[in-house]
């Protein structure tokens, strides 16, 4: 993942902070993008936890291409899902 940004640098982008040259940097980079979908996917996935309801759908995965991203999804949810119901 060399030259894309870390973490910390598109959790701040997503809340509105961030440097110019990140946000350029994520407007064309696909992957940065789906990494910023994903990261907010996770928190949402914490803040059901934490409040005993449901998770949302998973990000799909990356795949590289528009098209088979579309068709491609995790099953992260499910089996969470499978899990929280046998405990
Ligand atoms: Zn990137």
């Amino acid at each position: 993942m060399t030259g894309c940004l870390p973490d910390r640098d598109l959790w701040d982008l997503s809340e509105g902070d961030g440097a110019d040259g990140d946000r350029e940097h994520l407007a064309g980079c696909r992957l940065c993008q789906w990494r910023t979908r994903r990261l907010a996917h996770d928190v949402k996935v914490i803040g059901a936890v934490l409040h005993g309801v449901p998770p949302p759908a998973s990000v799909p995965a990356y795949t590289g291409t528009p098209a088979s991203t579309a068709r491609r999804t995790t099953s992260s949810a499910v089996a969470y899902s499978s899990r929280m119901c046998a405990a």
